[in-house]
This record gives C-alpha cells, structure tokens and sequence, in this order.
C-alpha cells in the first residue's frame, strides 16, 4: 500500500476543515448510548483545533437510505461531543446548501460546526458527483477519519477529494499502519484467529492468512461449517451448508501452504440459544439430535492457548461462540485472557468482537483495537478501500 499523506504534513493554520468521522453510534432515547466511536476520532480534532483549524465535521448514522429521518438527526452526537471537547459543537439541519455555506463563513478559528447526517441525502451513498462537490465547496481540506467506512465508496469517503486536497486523519492513519503490521513484515510466529458466524463473510480473508500466518485458528459458527466439510453431522448446529465445497478446499489449501489450521476438537452444546438452557460439551463426532454447538468447549480452548503463547503477533476478528448469551461467552473470554497474558502483540478487529471484549472488561493489553468491521476485513484481504484510496500519497 501507497503511504498516504495525513493531517500531520500539511498546514493547517486558520483552513477551512472538512472532516468525515464515524459517529455513527448506538442511541437510547435520544442520548449516545456508547461514546467509543466518538472519542476514537477526539486526537484528530483536538490535533486540527491546536492549530486554529476551523472544522466542518460530517458523518452517518443508522440507515436512514436517503430520507430525513428523525430519530438519526446528528443533534445527539453534537452534545456529547461538546461534552467531551469542552467546547460548543453548533450543529445543523442540513448537508449541503446555501445554509451551510453561510455558517461555514461564520466559523471563527478553533470553531466546530456539524452538519446532518450524511444519508439523509441520495447523493452520498450513490457517490453522486454534485452532491461530493456541494460538500467540499466550503472548505480548504478534506480530512477522512471514519476508517470504518473507508470500504464504500460513498460522497464523503471519495467523491469529495476529487474537489478538494484529502488527508488522513490520526485514526484513520493509526488504522492503516496497525493493521499493515502482519501483512508488511510480520512478527512470527503469527496466528490469526477468525471466528463469528459465517464462513461466506470471511472467506477471503482466511485464504490470506492461509498465505501470511503460520497458525489459523477457527472458532464460532464458522467452525462448524469446516467440521460439517469433514463429514460430522453436528446435530442442529448452525453451518452453511452451500459453503461446504469452499470450506474442504480451505483445508486442502492449508495443508499445502505451510499454515496449520486448527479447528475446535470440542464444543459447548446446548439445547436453546438461551441463558440457563441445558448445555454440555462433546465431542463433534458425539453431537447429535436437538443439540447445538455453540461455544469451543475447554480442550480447544487450552488447544488455541497453546498456538498463543507461542506467538510473536496475534490477529483476531470474530467471536469464537454465541457471547450474546452467556455462559457462551466463555470460550471468547478465555482466549482473550490468554491473548492478555500473552507477550504477543495483538491485533484485534470486528464489531462484534471488540464489543464481546469491552462487555467482557476485556480490552486491556491488546496491542491495537480496530474501529472496522467490513472496513479492517477488506483491508487484511488485501482489497483498495475507496475511502483511503482517496487520500493524497505521500
Ligand atoms: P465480527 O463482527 O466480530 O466480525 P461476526 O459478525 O462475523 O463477528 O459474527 C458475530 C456473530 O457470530 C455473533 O452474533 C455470534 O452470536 C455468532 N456466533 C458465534 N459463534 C456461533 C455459533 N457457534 N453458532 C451460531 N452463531 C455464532
Ligand atoms: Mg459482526
């Protein structure tokens, strides 16, 4: 990947600041229910208002598939991010028009102004060209931030640096340089470890760990699907069964590329998806009935912790059982203790798994938690994301 020029090699000094963030937050009852997303993006404003930056901040939230929804108004965010600048966020009611240029004249030095969300308007989801040149036409600079969209090729993530100079922001460059650690020069050896649900999301993905790591361990829903290909029968257990084919070439291709796969030599099992149900742990040829697999059971468990303290670096995406209902949270809580305890550098991505690890108080001496889900996945397959495509080179 080209280097890319960031906030840090340009002059900044009283510019016009357009900068694309990912507030794209949980809300309860109109308050930001978790702030992560956006303290993750704090650096950068705190960085560009240092230096008397006048900032023009833009994001999404939710689906709102270009419409005016209310409840996905950015006034919200504007609050807390108030709050936790220390400063007024002015906010308004609009994306692009003749009322945000003129409050965009307004802005004096060190001032922030937040504009609606990005998708209430057709024309950012659609990359359409008017609507990408509409947003940069007040300001001096585009500044991307919202690594966790830098996937898509949207208005605000790379139609807009055809109209104006684009540069990383300091989470997007830190994503870009943590993530590029075990693909550029790995520490070894270094395992990777994939779980969640399926196989179809990640297929890409683990054929390049195949080529980079020298230990792949696979856990979750995905698991089962690579047992199923090895002709287990797994009672009711989620799989995929159309992927089955892909699932048995993976193995065959493992077996020549010098990484070694390993898969869960036991499972939890329960009857219900619910707390408390019935449950217990087999073995996969002993799974049978109504019986589900829905965590690693103890031995892989012990297994994968083994493969971690022998490792220099550690990448993680996905939880390895259903974390949602405890007690199958436990395989995905013992493995990220072992990770803790381990002197590896990890590297951790996935919006299920990091918000497995916060619920679980589990996010402490992890080398780097990435912000992306689809966004980190496509950057570790090796894919150009459009949103850091964009960006000036170096
Ligand atoms: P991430 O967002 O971290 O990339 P995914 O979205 O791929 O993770 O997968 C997360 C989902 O996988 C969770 O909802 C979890 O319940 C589910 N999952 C994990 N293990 C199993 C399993 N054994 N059976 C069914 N679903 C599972
Ligand atoms: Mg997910």
């Amino acid at each position: 990947m080209r280097q890319k020029k960031s906030i840090e090699d340009i002059d900044l000094q009283e510019k016009l600041v357009l900068v694309r963030a990912d507030f794209n937050v949980p809300l309860d009852d109109g308050r930001v229910r978790d702030d992560a997303r956006i303290r993750a993006v704090l650096p950068t404003l705190e960085y560009l208002l240092a230096r008397g930056a006048r900032l023009v901040l833009a994001s999404h939230l939710g689906r709102p598939k270009g419409r005016s929804v209310p409840g996905l108004k950015m006034d919200p965010v504007a609050e807390r991010l108030g709050e936790l600048l220390g400063k007024p966020v002015q906010k308004i009611d609009r994306v692009v028009g003749p009322e945000v240029l003129s409050a965009v004249k307004e802005l004096g030095s060190g001032e922030i102004l937040l504009l609606e969300n990005l998708r209430f308007e057709k024309g950012e989801e659609s990359n359409d060209r008017d609507f990408a040149r509409q947003l940069a036409e007040p300001v001096d600079i585009f500044v991307n931030d919202a690594f966790g969209t830098a996937h898509r090729a949207h208005a605000s993530t790379a139609g807009v640096a055809e109209f104006v100079p684009a540069v990383a922001g300091l989470l997007m460059k830190k994503e870009i340089e943590e993530l590029s650690r075990c693909l550029e020069n790995p520490q070894r050896p270094l395992t990777a470890i994939l779980g969640g649900a399926k196989v179809s999301d990640k297929i890409n993905v683990m054929k390049r760990f195949l080529q980079l790591a020298d230990h792949l361990l696979i856990g979750g829903g995905m698991a089962n699907t690579f047992l199923a290909a090895l002709g287990y029968s797994l009672g009711s257990s989620f799989y995929e069964k159309d992927l089955l084919d892909k699932a048995s070439s993976i193995i065959r291709e493992s077996e020549e590329s010098g990484c070694r796969l390993v898969l869960p030599t036991d499972l939890v099992v329960a009857r219900e998806l619910e707390p408390g149900s019935d449950s217990k742990v087999l073995k996969p040829e002993d799974i049978d009935g109504d019986w589900k697999a829905v965590d690693i059971g103890p031995e892989t468990v012990k297994d994968f912790g083994t493969f971690i303290s022998r490792s220099a670096m550690i990448v993680w995406n996905g939880p390895l059982g259903v974390f949602e209902v405890p007690p199958f949270d436990q395989g995905t809580r013992q493995v990220a203790g072992e990770m803790a305890a381990s002197e590896a550098y990890s590297i951790v991505g996935g919006g299920d798994l990091v918000a497995a690890l916060e619920a679980l108080g589990l996010t402490g001496n992890i080398g780097f938690i990435s912000t992306g889900g689809g966004a980190t996945l496509e950057f570790w397959e090796g894919k150009d994301l459009p949103g850091i495509q964009a960006l000036q080179d170096k």
